[in-house]
């Protein structure tokens, strides 16, 4: 879509009376929520029986005054989030948008909280909205949506790549397949297979790739505490950096209790919904690390925060996509990802997976990184055609 290369700043507004400074405002004059459903490339299967065909997905786009346009975007994940494709529509239309309208775009924190005080929870619906306002922010600013964050803390991200078959020789090709194209980092996706099936496969996957690729696991809470264990001690000699969240996001004592004698260190994922949990896990016990995603903190603000929280608590940090979320997502996550202290356990973005991106100049994994967009916002440029195209009235 075509973008105003220059704010065109009307001629009577008022300045906010947070900020009077030399900036004009950046008055919001539209939100709307859009529901796309994408298809992906392959089904991808995680642990707990979950089978993902499709990438549904909220589109926020937040119109300002002076035409400028910022996306958002935010996957619906009923299992992480409770959030289905409908209530996220529905919160945006009917919470969300009232509050931002007619107010300041630049006043990003105050705007992002303010909007979310009469809703709670909706964290995605929430994550798409401040992902749009801070797309709409750099391009008024001309800035890259890394610079509103505090600037470049790195100079290159690893990302991971994410295995989930349902045998092992699939898992073995993809791993193979993926190496040759430069992926260096693998996530396993287990609870999917028996839990013998699983141990052989992270043997086989480490003698396939050899002793340079790195390794983790990531069960959904597909596990029960029998498997678990056997898990991590079947898999001790493989090297796995890490075994994401065995169990369900409320088991925290029963994670810790794994923690206490696995070989493997332990992240959490599904049990972090807010910064809160971040601390209730790290008091709880040997937890190394967190797994943080927009979707569960409520956007980029609030997961920079949870970043510098896990940073101080000492915990490593997984920064990671919903699989199937579009370069939109992906570009906010990649900014994100640059501008965090501490990110030790790399980035997991997956907007290869859908058969069909959302913006003309698609985020690309290139020898284990990805480079950060260097454009004004989000740093992409989103077709509104496909979004149209791949529009669906949520039920
Ligand atoms: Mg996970």
């Amino acid at each position: 879509m075509a973008r105003s290369r220059s704010p065109i700043i009307p001629a009577k507004t008022k300045p906010s009376p947070l900020n009077e400074a030399t900036v004009q405002p950046l008055l919001i004059r539209e939100v709307s929520a859009i529901a796309v459903s994408v298809p992906l490339t392959k089904p991808v299967l995680m642990g707990g029986g979950q089978r993902f065909d499709r990438s549904e997905s909220l589109i926020v786009r937040i119109e300002a005054h002076n035409g400028l346009v910022g996306w958002g975007e935010a996957s619906a994940a009923p299992s992480m989030t409770g959030e289905n494709l409908a209530g996220m529509v529905y919160a945006v239309k009917h919470y969300l948008a009232p509050r931002l309208m007619g107010k300041n775009g630049l006043d990003l924190p105050y705007q992002i909280l303010t909007m979310g005080q009469g809703l709670i929870g909706n964290q995605g619906a929430k994550a798409a909205c401040d992902i749009a306002l801070h797309d709409l922010v750099g391009q008024y600013l001309q800035v890259p949506v890394v610079q509103l964050l505090g600037g470049k803390a790195r100079e290159s991200v690893l990302t991971q790549y994410q295995l989930g078959n349902p045998n092992i020789e699939q898992d073995i090709a993809e791993a193979r397949h993926s190496w040759k194209k430069g992926y260096r980092f693998f996530k396993l996706k287990v609870g999917v297979k028996s839990v013998e099936q699983e141990i052989l496969a992270a043997h086989k996957i480490r003698k396939a790739l050899g002793p340079d690729a790195l390794l983790c696991a990531d069960a959904n809470m597909g596990l029960s505490s029998a498997h678990a264990h056997a898990y991590v001690q079947g898999v001790a000699s493989c090297g796995l950096m890490f075994l994401e969240q065995p169990f369900g996001d409320e088991d925290i004592e029963k994670m810790a209790e794994l923690g206490r004698s696995s070989p493997v260190d332990l992240c959490a994922d599904e049990s972090i919904h807010g910064i809160n949990n971040i601390f209730e896990c790290h008091k709880a016990g040997p937890i190394k690390g967190v797994n943080l995603k927009t979707i569960k903190l409520g956007g980029l603000i609030q997961t920079q925060r949870a970043a510098i929280i896990s940073d101080g608590l000492g915990l490593c940090v997984d920064l990671a996509s919903k699989t199937g979320e579009s370069s939109i997502a992906v570009a906010a996550l990649t900014h994100l990802a640059y501008a965090i202290p501490n990110l030790h356990w790399g980035l997991n973005i997956n907007n290869h997976y859908l058969q069909t991106d959302l913006v003309d100049n698609p985020l690309q994994q290139v020898n284990a990184s990805v480079a950060c967009p260097t454009g004004p916002g989000l740093g992409v440029r989103v077709n509104e055609k496909l979004i149209r195209a791949f529009t669906i009235i949520p039920h």
